[in-house]
Formats: C-alpha cells, sequence, structure tokens
C-alpha cells in the first residue's frame, strides 16, 4: 500500500489485505489461544495468541500505515502502552515529560516508576526553551501535544532535534490530535503512543492502546516488552479498533467542524471567561499549532465565571452531552477536569498549571452542532 495515499484512504485500506482463505475483506476474530503444529516447531508462524494473532496485527498495521511507522505495538489500553515505553529505560533513567499530561499518565509516573528508580522532571514543554527543558543525561521527553484539558501545543520538532543532541527517545502521546491531523513521527519523534480508546476506535465501546516506533530496533524492544509483560488487546477489541478506523477521517474532520463552531458560540457568550482550542484567537500557540497540525478535532476547554457549585449544576444538566470521563467518541462529553479526569493531581498542582474549578471539558461529538449548542444554552440557564 503506497504511503503516498492519502490518509482517508489509507484509513480504510493502509496494511489491509483480505483474508487469504475466504477472501473476507475484514479480518476475522481469530479468537483462539493457541495454533495447531504440523510438527514440533514446524507451524505457520502463529504459535500462541499471546505473541501472534493475525487480527491485532491488521490493526497493528493500519496504525503504522497511518502513523507512517516502521511497526506499531498494540496493548490493552493507553496505559499499559504507557508503560511499555516506560520498560525500554535503563534504572536511573531521567526523563522530561510536559507539565499538563493526562492525570493516569502523570500518576503512572509519579506513584508507580518513580519506585523503579526513574526519574521524572515535568516542565511546560510548550514554552520553555528547548536546551533548558532537555539537558545533557536525558533518556526520554514524553510529550503530549495538544495537552488534556489545556490544549497547549509543543514544538515537537524542536524537542526532537534537541533530544537528538543528547541522545534521548521522544515519545509523544498523540491520542488528541490522532495521525489524521498530526504525525510526530514526521516531526523527529521516535515513539508515538495512542489511547486508542478515543478518537481511533471512537465509539466509546473499547478500551486499547498502541505504540507505533520510527525505527525497527525500537520495534523489536517493544514488541519483547509485549510479549514479555503480556498485556495484549484481545482479538475483538483489536477488530473493534480496526473497525473504528475505517472512519477516522471522516469523523475528525466533522469533530473539528463541529468544535469550531462551539467556539464561535462560546465567543458570544459574557460567562465565559476563557476558551482554550487551538484555532482560538486567544491560544497563545495558535501558529505553531497551524504550522504543525492539519486539524484540531473536538477537544475544547473553557473557563465559567462562576462558581464550582454551578459549574457542577450546569455539567449535569446536558441533555444530549453526557457527563462522562474520556473522550473522542461520536457523541458529545461534558466533565470537570479538577473534579474528575485530574482529580488525581494535588489542588496545588492543578492550581499551578491552570486546572481551576471552573475549568470545563468538552469532547465534541458528531451529532449535528446546532443540537449541541441548544443543548448547552439550555444547560447554562438550567444551573444559573
Ligand atoms: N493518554 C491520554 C491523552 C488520555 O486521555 C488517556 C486516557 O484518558 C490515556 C493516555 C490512557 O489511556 P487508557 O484509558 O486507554 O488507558
Amino acid at each position: 500500500m503506497s504511503r503516498d495515499m492519502r490518509m482517508e484512504t489509507l484509513a480504510i485500506h493502509g496494511g489491509q489485505t483480505p483474508e487469504p482463505v475466504t477472501g473476507a475483506i475484514m479480518p476475522p476474530v481469530f479468537q483462539t489461544s493457541t495454533y495447531v503444529q504440523q510438527g514440533v516447531g514446524d507451524h505457520t508462524g502463529y504459535e500462541y495468541a499471546r505473541t501472534q494473532n493475525p487480527t491485532r496485527e491488521a490493526l497493528e498495521r493500519s496504525i503504522s500505515s497511518l502513523e507512517r511507522a516502521v511497526e506499531t505495538v498494540a496493548f490493552a489500553s493507553g496505559s499499559a502502552a504507557t508503560a511499555a515505553i516506560q520498560h525500554l529505560l535503563p534504572p536511573g533513567a531521567k526523563v522530561v515529560c510536559g507539565d499538563d499530561v493526562y492525570g493516569g499518565t502523570w500518576r503512572q509516573f509519579t506513584k508507580l516508576w518513580v519506585n523503579r528508580d526513574i526519574h521524572y522532571r515535568f516542565v511546560d514543554t510548550s514554552t520553555v526553551d528547548p536546551v533548558e527543558a532537555v539537558p545533557e543525561g536525558t533518556d526520554l521527553v514524553w510529550l503530549e501535544s495538544p495537552t488534556n484539558p489545556l490544549l497547549k501545543i509543543t514544538d515537537i520538532a524542536a524537542l526532537a532535534t534537541r533530544a537528538k543532541e543528547v541522545g534521548a527517545l521522544v515519545a509523544v502521546d498523540n491520542t488528541f490530535a490522532t495521525p489524521i491531523f498530526q504525525r510526530p513521527l514526521e516531526l523527529g519523534a521516535d515513539l508515538v503512543v495512542h489511547s486508542t480508546t478515543k478518537y481511533i476506535g471512537g465509539h466509546s465501546d473499547v478500551i486499547g492502546g498502541v505504540v507505533s516506533a520510527a525505527t525497527t530496533e525500537l520495534a523489536e524492544r517493544l514488541r519483547f516488552i509485549q510479549n514479555g509483560i503480556g498485556a495484549v488487546p484481545g482479538p475483538w477489541d483489536t477488530w473493534l479498533t480496526l473497525r473504528g478506523i475505517k472512519t477516522l477521517a471522516l469523523r475528525m474532520e466533522r469533530h473539528h467542524q463541529n468544535a469550531l463552531a462551539i467556539c464561535d458560540w462560546l465567543d458570544t457568550r459574557s460567562d465565559v471567561k476563557r476558551i482554550w482550542y487551538p484555532l482560538h484567537k486567544s491560544h497563545p500557540h495558535h501558529e505553531l499549532a497551524t504550522a504543525q497540525m492539519s486539524g484540531f478535532g473536538g477537544m475544547i476547554s473553557f473557563e465559567l465565571d462562576v462558581d464550582l457549585a454551578f459549574s457542577e449544576r450546569f455539567c449535569a444538566n446536558t441533555q444530549i452531552v453526557a457527563l462522562a470521563e474520556s473522550l473522542g467518541g461520536v457523541e458529545s462529553l461534558i466533565e470537570l477536569p479538577a473534579a474528575m479526569t485530574h482529580a488525581s493531581i494535588p489542588p496545588e498542582t492543578r492550581a499551578e498549571i491552570g486546572i481551576t474549578d471552573g475549568l470545563i471539558r468538552l469532547s465534541v461529538g458528531i451529532e449535528h452542532v446546532d443540537d449541541l449548542i441548544a443543548d448547552l444554552e439550555q444547560a447554562l440557564a438550567a444551573a444559573g
């Protein structure tokens, strides 16, 4: 499959071939734990399903073609994919991490990996000078761009150039942007992580994660970790995720258009103090965002000029937009990061990075945008 093809085509055909025995256009769900061998050691290349599963491999090839990766390794969740990358590090390793990463990533690094002699330093990679951000002796730079929930944008190419100077790997969590809008390996990153639970799966029905690698050497090490740790996704989950990818390009475009229309509406409201969306004129990294990405998807955060009780009533009063954690599905979701997704971050750290009690995060779905705006409008009125 030619990599010159457009993303819409790759999302459907990238890395896919009809199943050889029947010609099935979608890979079957290979629901098996083991494979029969013709003689000892004489097998088709498939021995045991933790190590090899054709449905999982079809998903991995699909994501490799979208992320322009040498190889992709699938895991049971985005968090397991994050952990797999930490397993690449030697004891005593030094990691530079963005200061506005997913709360669960922050928790994994600061509560689990620190006990394994891995040292994390959290910096605002969206503002700090790359040389200052990534000192000599750094082993890994961990970036989210756009970040969750403040949608800060980091100059991936600049950080990757600096990381190469000091011999550090760069891993980018590309969950918010998806390869449709941003491809970090093309910007010099070594590894890309996704919680495929979000936009890639796209239908809020499956948990999963992947790591895409820029080199065969990294891919081989990750494959060893995948098999050794065994946090693999099941065949149904990988099949559902692959089915979701078929419409990824279409969905991302609609998420983006709906989010833009909601930003315009939020702009007209006097009770909205601030909007975070990379295309919004007030966004501090607007220029970099438009240079680095080709679209922005459906994540918007905004701050209401109200107290926490009002914000809670507002979120509880939406009727179409569901009050729920997670993001990236076809249905719109609303949440309060300080009390929900980012509650594991201590209040003083949240305050430092701008996750206030009045901050609302919207995952804008692909419903008709007029219905979404009407719903948000009535919920604001009901909260008041
Ligand atoms: N990365 C980001 C940006 C996320 O938002 C999440 C989950 O919300 C994760 C990683 C973790 O993924 P999972 O929930 O699939 O373990």
